[in-house]
């Protein structure tokens, strides 16, 4: 009979071993190493057949007419919104990763905060609308993979007449209302970054209907060159190379069987602590599949006894990796201090202080992992006191 003591209070750690946040899906070594070796092999390092295949498999997944593989998520939504010409006001939620938000300014725009839902934790249409005077375009980001509630969203932008661009970072395998994400706004970029659900170990997606914004991100990964060297624009290099193509097509091969397992195991674990005071999780809309790129708890201190870091220390005495994502929220970072927010953002201010993310696994044989995981959090809130107490 093991201890019910959290490890903060001297009991034996749940995960003496230590649980990493992430594992990097890289895929069948046994499959992609020999594709590694034929591409070095051939010295056609970059621009080449393996990064077709991606942008084809992926446009085939997806649905979309276009996609166009590019160095990072960050670089790609630079280009996305330079191709539409965004350099002015862009409505954006603050709560979010803050790449969103460099990508904005280095594209030339400025952030225009907006709030989220309470629930969901992803864009408000309602609130972005408050603040839409005067803006080129509006940005939204489908959280921990949660997919947006994309029709409010679409029906904003269409009738301000400004393109929408989604920071869909975490969402490769999310599907809205039965339509994978990737197909809505006017542009959706992936990431393939080692923390997302599928990894090139570094790779964006670009993904878009607009037959121009994917000829310019293609110019524009390129330096901007169309062919001729005769640049009609300032572009990046922001290319991905054959390596990281091959890294994610054996990557993408497993999505399905992750984004299933994850969300047993999400599921699993929310049965398991089912009940906890102060304990809830963003909400993903009936019917909707989301990746679980995360696995967030949103914390009400005085309810469940303990804030969001105290949970973190206490966890990390079990052995239990956790990040506090997605804070501080963009709008209180130092890079973004002096642009007041236009209206208050409570529901952002409020969550990202209460948000905490746990490790999540992506097969179902860790299913005896995850529960130690949930038995952690039940361990540490049943002492919760004790545990606050005994904090540095
Ligand atoms: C990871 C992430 C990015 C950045 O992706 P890169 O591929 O590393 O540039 C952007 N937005 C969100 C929400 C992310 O989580």
């Amino acid at each position: 009979m093991t201890s019910t003591r959290p490890a903060l209070l001297g009991g034996d750690p749940l995960l003496p071993a230590g649980l990493p946040l992430v594992r990097p899906p890289v895929g069948d070594l046994d499959l992609l190493l020999p594709v590694i070796r034929r591409i070095l092999d051939s010295g056609a390092l970059t621009n080449g057949a393996v990064v077709r295949q991606l942008e084809e498999e992926v446009a085939d997944r997806l649905q979309v007419p276009h996609v166009v593989a590019v160095s990072s998520c960050t670089a790609g939504l630079m280009l996305v919104l330079q191709s539409l010409g965004a350099d002015g006001p862009v409505v954006m939620p603050s709560f979010t990763f803050s790449a969103s938000a460099h990508a904005v300014t280095w594209a030339g725009g400025q952030p225009v905060w907006a709030d989220v839902h309470a629930d969901a934790l992803t864009l408000d249409a309602a609130e972005a609308e408050l603040v839409l005077e005067g803006a080129v375009a509006m940005t939204a980001t489908h959280i921990y993979g949660t997919p947006c509630r994309t029709e409010s969203l679409s029906a904003l932008a269409e009738s301000a007449g400004i393109p929408l661009v989604y920071d869909s970072a975490h969402a490769l395998g999310s599907m809205r209302r039965g339509r994978p994400v990737g197909g809505f706004g006017t542009a959706e970029v992936f990431s393939l970054s080692p923390t997302k659900v599928t990894t090139a170990a570094e790779g964006g997606l670009v993904a878009t209907h607009d037959a121009e914004v994917a000829q310019h991100v293609r110019y524009g990964r390129n330096y901007g060159n169309p062919g001729d060297y005769d640049c009609p624009f300032p572009g990046l290099n922001a290319r991905m190379s054959e390596i990281h193509a091959a890294v994610a097509l054996a990557s993408l091969a497993g999505l399905d069987q992750r984004v299933a397992a994850r969300a047993e195991l999400v599921e699993r674990f929310r049965a398991r602590t089912g009940g906890l005071p102060g304990l809830t999780f963003p909400v993903v809309d009936d019917g909707d599949v989301s990746t679980y790129k995360d696995l967030t708890l949103v914390v009400e201190p005085d309810r469940f006894g303990l804030t969001a870091p105290e949970l973190a220390s206490a966890l990390t005495a079990e052995g239990i990796e956790s990040r506090r994502y997605f804070w501080p929220p963009v709008h209180q970072q130092k890079a973004y201090a002096h642009l007041f927010p236009r209206r208050p953002l409570p529901v952002t201010d409020d969550l990202s202080q209460r948000v905490l993310t746990l490790p999540l696994e992506s097969t179902i044989e860790a299913a005896g992992v995850m529960d130690r995981v949930a038995d952690a959090v039940l361990r540490v809130q049943e002492h919760a006191a004790d545990v606050r107490a005994g904090l540095p």
